[in-house]
């Protein structure tokens, strides 16, 4: 995965470009509204899981060098359906309906809970959870609730902590790591906005994916 999107910047001037500005073949498939609609298993399946406007969709856009491919809202809580996407005919990307939004109604929650349920339970491609936070406010009470959900049913998890551009010094994102990996032993640091970070990412998903194969 690394390897082909490398060679799609081969220029070396462009060495030092973040990876965000690279491209990687991936196409939209489909939004699933419930389990009947999920498309067919086809290859291992890496799910984004986070609260509501924590920058999910911009971080999916950050690793596949898109602009707009993953829907990147400014109206929290208003996406209720499963957005998978194709990814260098080697992973489907799978971005979760985001949580934690106060002003969703109950019964929207549930109904939000039953959805990532299913897909979370039921996938038998599901290879690896990444559990985006925000590096400036670090674990809210629904992340800590699912990170503990995911590793009573042994799904693999990374933690991932976006925004990191927000951060204003080494000392800041210091604590924040610190803080972050107190709530999981692992947990990496990026920006969608500059693309610090997502190359690790992207090792650590063909990482992980290769050693739950
Ligand atoms: P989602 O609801 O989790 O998919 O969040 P979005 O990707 O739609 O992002 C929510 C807001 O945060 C948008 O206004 C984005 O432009 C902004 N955002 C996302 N990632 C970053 C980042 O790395 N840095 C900064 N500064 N803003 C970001």
């Amino acid at each position: 995965m690394i390897a082909s999107s490398q060679r799609m910047s081969a220029n070396p001037f462009q060495k030092k470009a973040p990876i965000a500005a690279t491209k990687v073949l991936s196409e939209y498939v489909l939004s699933a509204s419930g389990p009947e609609q999920f498309p067919k298993e086809e290859h291992p399946e890496i799910a984004f899981l986070g609260r509501s406007n924590v920058g999910k969709s911009s971080l999916i856009n950050a690793l596949l060098g898109q602009k707009a491919l993953a829907f990147a809202s400014s109206t929290p809580g208003c996406t209720q359906a499963i957005n998978f996407y194709r990814v260098d005919g080697a992973y489907t990307f799978v971005d979760l309906p985001g949580y934690g939004y106060a002003r969703v109604p109950m019964d929207r929650r549930l109904e939000w809970k039953k959805l990532i349920e299913s897909y979370l339970l039921e996938r038998g491609a599901l290879e690896l959870s990444i559990l985006v936070l925000d590096a400036r406010r670090g674990w809210m009470a629904p992340d800590l609730e699912l990170k503990e959900w995911l590793e009573a049913h042994g799904k693999a998890t990374l933690v991932v902590a976006t925004k990191m551009d927000k951060l204003k010094n080494q000392s800041e994102m210091q604590r924040s790591l610190t803080n972050l990996r107190k709530g999981a032993g692992e947990a990496m640091l990026c920006s969608a906005a500059t693309g610090r970070g997502v190359r690790e990412i992207w090792q650590a998903i063909t990482t992980k994916s290769q050693r739950s194969q």
